[in-house]
């Protein structure tokens, strides 16, 4: 036998059992999307790689050692996008949306992250995003929030994630951080992992987010970010912080969350949860008000998030709040004799235009009494119609209630829909 070909190591295949949870998210996103106002965006998968180096920054994880990038035939660096944001921007500049306007945008897709695969964190994964353009107070940034905290109540997953929050402050209060942070580093640096010892220079506030518990250990006196804020940063914190303390959202202070990418400033934040072992974060972003500058477009104030959708389906599968085997089919029409089948189609039909909401599975192949009612349970569906050439010849068609102790009964074909709606 031939030797089979197997998916990409990190790359999931999601098997029909597995859709219908995709489905409630997916369904649950656009849900809460539209009742925001937000539109969505929809952008090329590939992008030019210098986009991604230019906006998520040259020493950070992605840059360094996740991106899918390869030369194409043109002989052009081009790179799977590993996330959202950037191509937002690039897609909002080059179509002139964000400069003098308000956007308010959503997303979802495949991104693509060459990390260790496990669970939670894969090579193709999915994000659900949201970007906001043109607003620049912390109304927009409890918005954002306001709205993510809703989803987890659609999905039932309010009691299962936390928010924490902090502030990065802006760019020039951020070198004077990192100018001050440097000079303790330097003090320590035989103290310090290898990893950290390399990024103090080139990204010293990524230190903060260092694993390692001596380089933690240390941290413990660094001067702190807090300490060379300015009046305007405080206050854009202490106002999101009222608005979220009044719409009784609940959250955590945080003041080691530096997330990631570079291009935040002022607010950040993650929702964690403790049910999915060590990949715990299922919605991360913050404000990134120099992005679209540093893109070639106008300064335009910016504030998104993105959820990796793998990880929240995870959740919904292990607090058991989706179906494991969902039913295919409500109606199964079996279909008994000799010229019966064109009949089923009909009534088949006939339902579909009658009762959109049914799903009526038509049964193919042919086959006795028994193998048919086998494929109808293994449907799932809770009615079976059998047609015989008997019922054909009187118009009528057998109604036999699958998941019930209840009786079989003929039932005149135009009085079928009504009564499997009656009954299911
Ligand atoms: P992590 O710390 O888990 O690596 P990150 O900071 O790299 O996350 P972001 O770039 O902020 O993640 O992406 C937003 C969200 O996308 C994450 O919070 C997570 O839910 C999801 N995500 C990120 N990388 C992966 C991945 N490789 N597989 C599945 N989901 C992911
Ligand atoms: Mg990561």
């Amino acid at each position: 036998m031939a030797k089979q070909i197997q998916a990409i190591r990190g790359m999931n295949d999601l098997l029909p059992s597995q859709t219908p949870a995709w489905h409630k998210l997916e369904q649950a996103i656009r849900e809460l999307t539209a009742s925001y106002g937000y539109s969505e965006i929809r952008t090329p998968i590939v992008e030019s790689t210098d986009l991604f180096k230019r906006s998520i920054g040259e020493v950070t994880d992605i840059v360094e050692k996740e991106m899918y990038t390869f030369e194409d035939r043109n002989g052009d660096s081009l790179t799977l996008r590993p996330e959202g944001t950037a191509s937002t921007v690039r897609a909002g500049n080059q179509h002139g949306l964000l400069y003098n306007q308000e956007q308010r945008l959503w997303y979802v897709g495949p991104m693509f992250r060459h990390e260790r695969p496990q669970k939670g964190r894969y090579r193709q994964f999915h994000q659900f995003g949201v970007e906001v353009y043109g607003l620049n107070g912390p109304d927009i940034d409890a918005e954002v929030l306001l709205m993510s905290a809703r989803l987890w109540k659609k999905l039932g997953l309010a009691e299962h994630v936390t928010l924490e929050l902090n502030t990065l402050g802006d760019s020039d209060e951020r070198a004077a951080y990192r100018d001050a942070l440097v000079a303790y580093l330097e003090q320590h640096k035989e103290s310090l992992d290898e990893d950290s010892q390399r990024r103090m220079y080139s990204n010293p506030l990524r230190v903060l987010d260092s694993k390692s518990p001596k380089t933690q250990a240390l941290l413990g006196d660094a001067p702190k970010l807090m300490d060379f804020f300015g009046e305007d940063t405080k206050a854009h914190f202490s106002g999101l912080c009222e608005l979220l303390d009044q719409a009784g959202i609940q959250y955590v202070v945080n003041p080691r969350l530096v997330r990631g990418l570079d291009y935040y400033n002022r607010t950040v934040f993650e929702w964690v949860t403790s049910s999915l072992g060590a990949q715990g974060t299922v919605l991360a972003g913050g404000r990134y008000d120099g992005l679209v500058n540093q893109l070639g477009g106008k300064p335009t104030p910016a504030v998104g998030f993105a959820s990796g959708m793998e990880r929240l389906v995870l959740l919904l599968q292990e607090l058991e709040l989706v179906e494991s085997e969902p039913a295919i089919a409500d109606v199964y029409v079996a279909a008994m004799g000799a010229g019966s089948q064109a009949a089923a189609f009909a009534l088949s039909e006939q339902l579909r235009d009658e009762a959109p909401e049914l799903k009526v599975m038509s049964h193919c192949g042919g086959g006795n009494f028994k193998k048919q009612m086998k494929r109808a349970d293994k449907s799932g569906a809770r009615v079976a119609l059998i047609l015989g050439e008997d019922e054909i010849a009187r118009g009528e068609v057998m109604v036999k209630p699958l998941r019930r102790d209840e009786a079989q009964r003929s039932v005149a074909l135009s009085e079928v829909a009504q009564v499997i709606k009656d009954s299911i």
